[in-house]
């Protein structure tokens, strides 16, 4: 733990994320504990204080990812080229069960570290690959072991949701493992295939006894629809708690049935851009005032910070804007998405998915998780004009200069503070020898390298028979 009383923030460019979305320059934030002291200019630092010069910089609160698959960290990089189908494949079908609950833990580890890193100080672990008990035991105690705020969201895609929610082994883990402090929150994480029969219905029931929320991949082409919404509907399952993943895929009429039943949407656009799941849907969510959270889903493919998030996002949102006005014959004048909306998203957005009102934003009395970006060796990091514009297009992983999680500094000056980084990598290798060793060297290659489909190349008009013919000529020497 630190060894000061209060941490004073100097200086910055505070984004509070209020309502007003407020931009407060020259402010210092005082943390006590692990709450938020104060909020204003030329504070006093008290005794013990360790003052941070926040100078040029851009203090925020910490940001909340609402859906990541922490235990594919173990694998990042490896499905760069995959589609939906093949992350099914590997994960569901073939590969998914040689992951023992040291591989479940080197990933969440892993992941918890470059959460941090990278100023997010909140992430729903979607953790889909507890077969047994003892994989949900290691993915607590990988959580537990790195200082940021998490809430698990328990799954098992080996096993009907009905059948593990049911089971004692769950039951005891809840009672042993979930004991409701506020930096390990839970969830159930499952999804609703759209089986006339409902066969879910009783995971949803586990979910209501326990008072706790759902999270579902929804709107997922060709594996979640309309029905499902439909089925949860019609059973009382959808809550102002259920947090729909990508819904990208649905009809207005399951739009209607999330904003009036009032849950939320995790976008992760990098993930639908890719993947398939459908096009990002912000564009359609927007207008059915639906409350929106971001997600980075899985480092198997992708990176864990919201900076992408929030960029790709606000690309993804303005390219269909363009699209839909180009196809009428008309030009958008003006973006209806901006800066400060996936900025909000990021952080108060995900922190009012998770029903945390003292998370996401910096006010008197919040819950301190704090992040200042600035970077005095950067020349991305000046001229500040606009800070929302700043910290979604500008600025990346490295500009994250200081966090703090529930008023613990974890990393200071662009360094980790107390994150054995060197523990983590050998664990993440040892899986990787594990898997690589189990799935054998040909099925390992195969995995990460796609077959590449046959492209036709268009017959193309303006290219001359006679031209060509010309050109091969003169660069041939004659006789
Ligand atoms: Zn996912």
């Amino acid at each position: 733990m630190n060894d000061f009383s209060a941490v004073l923030l100097r200086g910055g460019t505070v984004l509070p994320m209020d309502r007003a979305r407020s931009v407060l320059p020259d402010t210092d934030v005082l943390v006590v504990a692990d709450r938020v002291a104060a909020i204003g200019r030329d504070l006093d630092a008290p005794e013990g204080t360790l003052v941070v010069d926040a100078t040029d910089g851009i203090v925020m609160p910490g940001m909340v990812d609402t859906h990541r698959h922490m235990w594919q960290t173990a694998m990042r990089g490896y499905g760069a080229d995959w589609t939906l189908t093949q992350y099914f494949v590997w994960y569901y079908l073939d590969h998914g069960t040689l992951f023992r609950p040291e591989d479940i833990h080197a990933g969440n580890v892993l992941a918890a570290i470059e959460a941090i890193d990278a100023g997010v100080t909140t992430v729903v672990d979607w953790s889909h690959g507890l077969r047994t008990v003892d994989h949900a035991d290691a993915a607590v105690d990988a959580l537990r072991s790195v200082p940021g705020r998490h809430v698990l969201a328990y799954g098992n895609i080996q096993q009907p949701p009905a059948e593990w929610s049911r089971s004692p082994e769950f039951r005891d883990f809840v009672a042993r493992r979930i004991t409701g402090d506020d930096m390990l929150g839970f969830q159930l994480a499952f999804d609703v295939t759209g089986d006339p029969a409902f066969p879910e219905r009783p995971a949803f029931e586990v979910a209501r006894e326990l008072g706790v929320a759902v999270t579902t991949h929804a709107g997922v082409w060709g594996a979640t629809s309309d029905d499902g919404i439909r089925l949860m509907h019609d059973g009382g399952f959808m809550t102002e708690s259920t947090v729909y993943v990508h819904a990208a895929s649905l009809s207005a009429d399951s739009y209607q049935r999330i904003a009036a039943t009032g849950g939320s949407i995790s976008v992760s656009t990098e993930s639908e851009q890719s993947a398939g799941q459908g096009y990002p849907p912000t564009w359609a969510i927007r207008a059915h005032g639906i409350p929106v959270s971001l997600s980075m889903d899985t480092s198997v493919w992708w990176s864990g910070d919201l900076f992408s998030a929030m960029r790709s996002t606000l690309g993804a949102d303005r390219s269909r804007e363009h699209l839909a006005a180009h196809a009428r014959n008309e030009t958008v004048t003006h973006c209806a998405l901006r800066a400060e909306h996936v900025v909000e998203w990021a952080t108060r957005g995900g922190a009012e998915a998770l029903g945390r009102t003292d998370l996401g934003s910096l006010e008197v009395g919040n819950k301190a998780d704090v992040v200042l970006i600035k970077n005095d060796h950067s020349p991305v990091s000046f001229p500040l004009l606009n800070p929302y514009g700043h910290v979604a297009f500008q600025a990346q992983r490295g500009d994250v200069h200081t966090v703090l999680v529930d008023g613990r500094v974890v990393k200071k000056d662009h360094r980790l503070v107390d994150v054995d980084l060197a523990a983590a990598r050998r664990a993440v290798e040892s899986t990787v020898d594990h898997l690589r060793s189990s799935m054998g060297e040909e099925a390992w290659r195969q995995g990460m390298n796609p077959d590449i489909p046959e492209a036709k190349v268009m017959d193309n008009p303006y290219t001359y028979t006679d031209y060509r013919s010309t050109t091969t000529h003169s660069a041939t020497p004659t006789a």
